[in-house]
């Protein structure tokens, strides 16, 4: 058909990668279309990612703080939980926020095409709409965006609405009595975290043998024992083998090291990874390579094999994370805008971050950044740890949580920071801080001689920074 409209950039996806590229070449001065196949911007995170997990995971921490405060002294009613209106909260949350995007969008004059989009060739992209109605584009450059989707086990009952994605359980149906979480990563964690506070008894299964894969055992204990009491099961070692939908429940069996007989659970979230959208963007017609798995492969300006194409985000592989998904955008709006407009240093823009944090927004919170201990171990690379436990912090204990600590490890020989975790309450507004000092090259005294504001869970890095300090031996 004939092609309508011309644009310097084209971005395919309007997640956190694609809408951070957009506004970035907007700014830049390019001519931006923003493909996006659903009404509203923000892809996964916004709609059924971040954002909405985190508010349902805001009501779950509130209400498990309460059932904290009876050893305080203070005695609260059992929460009377109106499902509804917690929906709708968690529905106007990511409305407030998608609005946004849509008004910057329009503000910085981006054209958003909503529909599927697909390569017809190097240069165009064809644009199918809900109804049917096709538009090809043309553009010089484009950014493919187009994220990733959850992984579906093949052996679970299809159509069940009692089987559910991370998407079914955001959308917060039914109240179940017991639930299974398959697959003991963050967004299992994180969701199973939501329906146990709201009620249910929880088991979760793991083929590996620790929940939280990535995080160091330490950190991962202290949460264990903290959670203890919203599991039946903790199936590590242990896979999911089968699954029949029965009337009073789904009946499934394990097989492995923590299996127990075949239980029945009235919702079953597989929550085993998510895996790239490469496969159904017509890439080959634009002659993109797409790796077996469906990744994109790029170099460090996020540049395909093919020069005037560029891909970002959960696309291009771990970590499938927002922040990470953002910054890469930054980088290929950049290069593209240097290469068309001759602006040199622009054209150079490298994704270069050191460190790129995870954080679990569980209860406690696990947040991690840089080397963890169990790799420093792995990798034979010596280090010196600081460890500050919240037993020891006036504001850990003045909370009536100190079941946290804060551990950052240095280079033995320089001294520099080369990562930090933390496990405890807001552990993920924190975390930021040592991606800053990594990023910047610190020392331990440099994060040990800066004043903190006392008293703070905050404090407990400098604490660590200090522990460290006072272990070293070959100070000058
Ligand atoms: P996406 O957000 O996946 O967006 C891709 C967009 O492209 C989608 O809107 C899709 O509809 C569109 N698209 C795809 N193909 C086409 C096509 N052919 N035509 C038109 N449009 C198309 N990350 C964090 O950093 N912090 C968190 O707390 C966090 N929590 C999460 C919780 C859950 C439950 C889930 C599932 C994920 C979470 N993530 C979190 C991960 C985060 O959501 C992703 O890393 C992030 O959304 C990736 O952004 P992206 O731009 O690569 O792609």
């Amino acid at each position: 058909g004939a092609v309508e409209g011309e644009f310097d950039v084209l971005v395919l996806g309007a997640g956190p990668g694609g809408y951070s590229a957009a506004f970035r070449a907007a700014d830049l001065g390019l001519k931006v279309a923003l493909v996006e196949r659903y009404l509203t911007l923000g892809g996964v995170c916004l709609n059924v990612g971040c954002i909405p997990s985190k508010a349902l995971l805001h009501v779950a921490a509130v209400i498990d703080e309460t059932s904290h405060f009876e050893a305080l002294g203070v005695k609260f009613d059992k929460p009377a939980i109106d499902l509804d209106k917690l929906r709708a909260h968690k529905d106007k949350v990511v409305g407030k926020l998608t609005g946004g995007l849509a008004a910057m969008a329009k503000m910085r004059k981006v054209t958003v095409l909503t529909g599927d989009g697909v390569f017809v060739d190097p240069q165009h992209l064809r644009v199918t709409a809900a109804d049917g109605g096709a538009k090809t584009v043309k553009f010089k450059r484009a950014i493919i965006a187009a994220g990733s989707e959850a992984v579906k086990l093949p052996f679970l009952p299809k159509d069940d609405p009692r089987i559910v994605t991370s998407t079914g359980a955001l959308q917060l149906r039914q109240s179940p009595k017991r639930m299974l979480v398959i697959g003991g990563g963050i967004i299992g964690l994180e969701m199973g975290t939501v329906y146990s506070t709201l009620g249910a008894r929880l088991d979760v299964v793991e083929m590996m043998d620790s929940l939280m894969l990535g995080a160091d055992r330490d950190l991962v204990k202290v949460w264990e024992k903290f959670n203890k009491k919203r599991f039946d099961h903790v199936m590590l070692k242990t896979k999911t083998v089968g699954a029949i939908a029965k009337a009073d429940g789904i009946e499934v069996s394990f097989e492995g090291e923590g299996a127990p007989a075949p239980q029945t659970y009235d919702l079953v979230l597989q929550a085993v990874g998510r895996t790239p959208n490469g496969k159904r963007i017509g890439a080959e017609a634009a002659g993109v390579a797409v790796g077996e798995r469906g990744f994109i492969p790029v170099d460090l300006q996020m540049r395909t094999n093919v020069p005037t194409i560029f891909a970002i985000g959960d696309i291009v592989g771990q970590p499938m994370l927002a922040h990470k998904a953002v910054h890469e955008g930054h980088v290929a709006a950049e290069v593209i805008a240097g290469e068309l407009k001759g602006d040199d240093k622009l054209a150079r823009s490298a994704f270069d971050a050191r460190v790129i944090p995870s954080v679990a927004y569980t209860d406690p919170e696990v947040a991690w950044v840089g080397l963890t201990e169990d790799e420093a171990k792995a990798q034979g690379i010596k280090i010196t740890k600081g460890l500050f436990p919240w037993t020891a912090s006036g504001r850990a204990i003045a909370n009536g949580r100190d079941e946290g600590f804060t551990k950052l490890i240095f280079d033995a020989e320089s001294h520099r920071i080369l990562g930090g975790a933390i496990v405890g309450t807001h552990a993920g507004d924190m975390i930021g801080e040592v991606a800053l000092a990594v990023e910047m090259g610190a020392d331990m005294v440099d994060i040990g001689k800066t004043i903190h504001p006392h008293p703070t869970l905050g404090e407990s890095l400098g604490m660590a920074a200090e522990v460290a300090h006072g272990s070293c031996t070959d100070l000058p």
